[in-house]
């Protein structure tokens, strides 16, 4: 089988699977099997896939119609110019996570504290872009921890990242300058809308607290001031309808200086929180 007739029935399965992306999730996965390029394939359709290759590609792509996210099955998602190991234990890093990353940069940090930190994308990317500084990635989930850990060895940070399994602030110590977080933030009522790619495949504990979806901000402004250094930021992910309520936690927990940011398609993405 050549790529081009791999590409062409895999395009077919996914089609009728109802997967969106059909052609390019194909060739992702094909690049991912043949260990190459999207754009290589292009340049190659008349090459052959071994054996090996075929079967892999084809178990992927039924795992792919199942709406298996690309990131699960490749195992890896680019984030800030990195590769993250992803799995079924792990928020799939998002792109719009990257306008955190360009708000938490604008201003110097030497020690961060992310909470939920899943892959580590966030703390990962902050430390990666700021030798200097050093940081703690929490999470309540043991699995994530060890992909965060593995994430951090694998970019070479382990000096500079440690992890601890913790509810929110339960197990953290110690004061930071930078305070960020990608918590869970979609309602209850907005789960069930899901695509079947994140309803069925992405951790709910990393996607929703239930209720309102605003939990995790009221538990995080609740105990934040005890870790913030005096001239120090929160910066947050939230949902685009959450900026008024989520500002409002902030405000009344004592914060005077609070900014909600929209994301690159101009929905309200981010809220950073000053004393
Ligand atoms: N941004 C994610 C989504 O829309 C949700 C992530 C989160 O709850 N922090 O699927």
């Amino acid at each position: 089988m050549t790529v081009a007739e791999a590409l062409r029935s895999a395009v077919m399965q996914l089609k009728t699977a109802g997967v969106s992306n059909a052609a390019n999730d194909a060739r992702r996965l094909l690049a991912h099997v043949m260990d190459a390029s999207s754009e290589w394939l292009l340049l190659h359709a008349d090459t052959r896939l071994s054996h090996a290759q075929q079967c892999q590609y084809e178990a992927d792509i039924v795992a792919r119609t199942a709406h298996r996210p690309v990131s699960q099955i490749i195992g890896k998602r680019m984030f800030w110019g990195r590769q993250f190991r992803v799995t079924e234990d792990t928020l799939d890093p998002r792109p719009e996570t990257e306008c955190l990353i360009e708000i938490a940069l604008r201003k110097p940090f030497s020690r961060v504290l992310d909470l939920g930190t899943g892959t580590g994308c966030i703390l990962l990317t902050l430390l990666a872009e700021n030798p200097g500084a050093s940081g703690l990635g929490t999470d309540l989930s043991a699995a994530a921890i060890s992909v965060a850990q593995f994430n951090a060895a694998a970019l070479g940070l382990d000096a500079q990242a440690g992890f601890a399994i913790s509810d929110w602030f339960d197990r953290v110590e110690g004061s930071f300058d930078l305070i960020v977080s990608n918590p869970p933030y979609i309602t209850a009522d907005e789960m069930a809308d899901l695509a079947p790619e994140v309803q069925n495949w992405e951790p709910h504990m990393a996607l929703s607290p239930g209720g309102d979806g605003l939990s995790a901000y009221r538990r995080i402004a609740d105990r934040v001031g005890d870790f913030l250094a005096p001239e120090g930021r929160v910066v947050m992910e939230i949902g685009p309808a959450q900026g008024a309520a989520v500002t409002g936690y902030f405000r009344a927990a004592g914060f005077t200086q609070t900014t909600v940011f929209p994301d690159l398609d101009g929905r309200d993405r981010v809220v950073v929180a000053a004393h």
